[in-house]
């Protein structure tokens, strides 16, 4: 029997994502969730594929290790479990790759060194993504198990872009470059997206716009990524559901001389009170959009901001490229809020940047078009799928089939 499945883990600091994946169609076995680890009142919430009915676990899950063992369960139950020979491989998702992980990676003890080495520059996520590898490896040790990076794509910057002016023996030193993030997205969409256009990724330009939560941009140059908005840490760049993005680096020095705030709390407040939700005290671009309706101003001033923001990156994104032959949306914002896409773009005709209401504001599911007939940008909506190219390149390093 060939093994087809591969099993995609993103632990992060109190849950566990976790999807099922048939390799041969792409279709999902299970998808499922476990929430509030360490804590009383933690959940498991399993979703088997082809209609199968949720099934929810409440009750305290101590630790990864409990979760993921509870994970194995609610698969083996529906006859998917982790010794099934035909799992071919577990792929993890690992937020900071550094300068050294351009490509997924065969899990081995080396691998795991250098990514705890990397836990200095991502401090938040690194170690929630070690302990879920750790425990994967407990349970299956002989199973091939793959780090796929938010960073990797990245990793084709040239200098010009990952440098940030500052001393270069200090910054090196201390390995502060521009390392951007959500690159499996940006690698997937952009690849989509030239499908889309009906092109080999090496012919086209894209400028993939990831507004999620967190949100980013990159300019992808014949399927290398050239330039992209989040740095050393995924604070910089466009306006985010609760991060700043861009502010001037002495308002940290201000807030500490001047507002007295320790460099944690500036942390915080830049990290989880800014963004959106700093500005008016949501994060929810929905919720966001019916209080403009209603004529809150606070609320108007927010999508303001973001707009602004964006539609710079997209203008210095066009700089960058030289030629752009789309612009694509992606992520919970990208994917449904025609408001952002037709705002972000208003004005920039006379950058062949066009989109037609109706299609902009249409229903639709897949990969769509949203510019004018004839329009010189194609301006396109791609839905990401993080889990499934995590899957993908999994797939492809164990040797079943090609990224
Ligand atoms: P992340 O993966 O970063 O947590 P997502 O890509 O799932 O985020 O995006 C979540 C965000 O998408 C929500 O905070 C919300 O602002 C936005 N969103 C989701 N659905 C809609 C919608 N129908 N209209 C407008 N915004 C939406």
């Amino acid at each position: 029997m060939t093994a087809t499945r591969v099993l995609v883990i993103n632990s992060g600091s109190s849950s566990v994502k976790y999807q099922l994946l048939d390799m041969r169609d792409h279709s999902r076995l299970a998808v499922g969730l476990v929430e509030r680890i360490g804590e009383r009142s933690s959940r498991l919430r399993h979703t088997p594929g082809r209609g199968g009915e949720v099934r929810e676990r409440t009750g305290p899950i101590a630790d990864h290790a409990s979760a993921l063992k509870s994970v194995a369960e609610e698969l083996a139950a529906d006859g998917l479990g982790l010794d099934s020979p035909e799992l071919a491989a577990i792929g993890h998702r690992v937020v900071h790759g550094g300068k050294r992980f351009t490509e997924p990676t065969v899990i081995d003890e080396p691998v795991l060194k250098e990514i705890e080495r990397l836990i200095p520059v991502a401090p938040l996520h690194n170690p929630a993504n070690l302990t879920g590898i750790r425990t994967a490896l407990a349970l299956r040790p002989d199973l091939p198990q793959v780090a796929v990076f938010d960073t990797a794509f990245h990793t084709t910057m040239p200098e010009a872009a990952a440098r940030y002016a500052i001393d270069v023996e200090t910054a090196d030193a201390h390995r502060v470059r521009r390392y951007g993030f959500h690159g499996t997205s940006h690698a997937y969409v952009s690849r989509e997206t030239a499908k889309l256009l009906g092109r080999a990724p090496q012919e086209v330009n894209v400028i993939v716009l990831h507004l999620g939560n967190g949100a980013s941009a990159s300019a992808v140059r014949g399927g290398r990524c050239v330039d992209t908005s989040m740095g050393l840490t995924p604070l910089e760049g466009l306006v985010m559901g609760t991060r700043s993005g861009d502010v001037d680096p002495a308002v940290v020095f201000h807030l500490k001389r001047v507002g007295g705030m320790s460099a944690d709390e500036i942390d915080v407040l830049l990290n989880t009170r800014s963004g959106l939700v700093g500005l008016c005290g949501d994060n929810d671009m929905r919720e966001i959009r019916r209080r403009i309706d209603e004529g809150d101003e606070r609320a108007q001033l927010a999508f303001d901001v973001y707009i602004h923001r964006l539609k710079k990156y997209i203008g210095a994104y066009y700089a960058v490229l030289g030629r752009v032959d789309a612009v694509v949306f992606t992520a919970g914002v990208g994917e449904n809020a025609a408001p952002v896409r037709e705002a972000a773009l208003a004005g920039l005709e006379g950058l062949g940047l066009e989109v037609d209401p109706a299609l902009n504001t249409a229903r639709a599911d897949g990969p769509r078009v949203i510019s004018p007939e004839g329009a010189r940008v194609v301006v396109a909506v791609v839905p990401t799928d993080e889990e499934l190219e995590i899957a993908t390149q999994t797939y492809a390093l164990v040797g079943g089939g090609s990224a």
